[in-house]
């Protein structure tokens, strides 16, 4: 194996402009949330966004914030004042992180944006079970404890072959939302509204997959540790033009980094797939680790969910149905060794990584021996890493830095 060389990855220059329209995006939603005329939803991040927005409501992704805490280090110090008021250490330590934020009445908003004080009070908490049963009992604390009326939509799980009963429960789940919405928000809602909304968000998807895409070529223009990051907007931001004016801005850059060759890391030696969360308090070390290594993380599923071209402004609900069924975390372990198997073969990777989060089954795939069906399948290995997306006290820097070392000097080994 060679001796790791001294990090060398290339900061992407549009993050200038992310870093501003996400502070816009957190202004924006602390002054609606202090005027006595906006209104302010919660959602949950792969929840229904476009209604919402079309609904005239600014959106809150409290796992946006669940992902602040951990990427600041914070979340560790919040964690127990959730467990003790009964939210156990072993469930999401996004929603202990975030139920705990609010109890110890600190937040990394208030020290990246001065003049935010708190979350913005909702008006209303809207979910959807497709990624977990989770994000329910978190937004059901907060009903509880603002007394802000909490309304959800309850997907299959666990879904093989997709049927059109799947999705018509879903749609009519969604259009049930409608009501209540409208209710809250004192206004109907315009039709010609959500179609204009689920356009821009269609377009944030296709845009967002582009850039994504861009790791197929080699070397990388970018690595999972960036588009961990550039995300935000994906994510917080879909349904608003911005959000794609951004991403044509990035996919631009990446477009030019890739016609003159540059790789995110220098000297890319190997290809990895990242399995499961992003151990937010570690990005930085990780992404020093692999570009020291000369190894690029260059996909991951994680960042991939956030792509949604089933979304049709011309058929709202049922596209909504279709998109929010179809990800990934829905699906069956067979659905999702097809998806991961496709990824490999589009990306040339070489190698998966397996992030076991302690506190997220739901995203840990390596419990029920999909590693080892993939390394037979596909014939490249696989390495497993204990921890947690936001609780430190789960994670050994020693054991996971050992453990990819061991991983990379095994590629090394492989290619010879
Ligand atoms: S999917 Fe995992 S990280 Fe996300 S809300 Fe559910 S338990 Fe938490």
């Amino acid at each position: 194996m060679s001796e790791p060389k001294k990090p060398a990855f290339k900061k992407i220059a549009a993050a200038g402009v992310m870093k501003k329209l996400m502070a816009d995006y957190f202004y924006e939603l602390d002054a609606a949330a202090k005027s006595d005329t906006e209104k302010v939803a919660w959602c949950t991040s792969v929840g229904p966004a476009e209604l919402l927005r079309a609904c005239g409501f600014k959106v809150h992704f409290p796992e946006n914030h669940g992902a602040m805490l951990g990427a600041t280090r914070m979340a560790t110090d919040m964690i127990p004042e959730a467990n003790a008021v009964g939210y156990s250490p072993d469930i999401c330590s996004y929603l202990t992180a975030d139920v705990g934020s609010y109890l110890k009445g600190e937040t990394p908003l208030s020290k990246a944006y001065p003049g935010i004080e708190s979350l913005p009070r909702p008006d209303v908490l809207v979910y959807n079970t497709n990624q977990c049963r989770d994000v329910q009992d978190w937004f059901m604390w907060y009903s509880r404890e603002l007394d802000v009326p909490c309304i959800g939509v309850h997907t299959h799980r666990g879904v093989g072959d997709l049927t059109e009963a799947h999705f018509e429960s879903q749609a009519r789940q969604f259009e049930a939302l409608v009501e209540p919405l409208e209710q809250i928000s004192g206004r109907k809602l315009d039709p010609e509204a959500l179609k204009s909304c689920m356009a821009l968000s269609r377009r944030c998807s296709d845009l967002w997959k582009e850039v994504l895409d861009t790791g197929a070529a080699v070397p990388s223009p970018l690595t999972f540790f960036d588009g961990t990051i550039h995300m935000g907007p994906a994510v917080v931001l879909r349904g608003d033009p911005r959000a794609n004016e951004y991403y044509e801005t990035l996919l631009a850059e990446l477009k030019q980094r890739i016609a003159d060759g540059v790789g995110a890391v220098e000297g890319e030696r190997h290809r990895l797939y990242w399995e499961g969360m992003p151990v937010w308090g570690k990005l930085r070390d990780h992404s020093t680790q692999f570009s020291s290594l000369e190894t690029c993380v260059v996909a991951s599923t994680y960042c991939n969910s956030w792509i949604f071209t089933d979304l049709d402004p011309d058929d709202p609900y049922r596209s909504m149905a279709r998109a929010y069924t179809k990800l990934f975390i829905v699906r069956s372990d067979s659905a999702k060794e097809e998806y991961i198997s496709r990824m490999v073969d589009f990306f040339k990777i070489d190698g998966i990584l397996f992030h076991d989060a302690k506190t997220c089954p739901a995203n840990s795939n390596n419990r029920y021996g999909m590693p080892e069906r993939l390394e037979e399948r596909l014939g490249i290995p696989f390495v497993t890493i204990n921890g947690d997306l936001n609780d430190l006290r789960l994670y050994s820097d020693e054991q996971a830095r050992t453990a990819i070392e061991a991983f990379v000097e095994q590629l090394d080994e492989r290619t010879g």
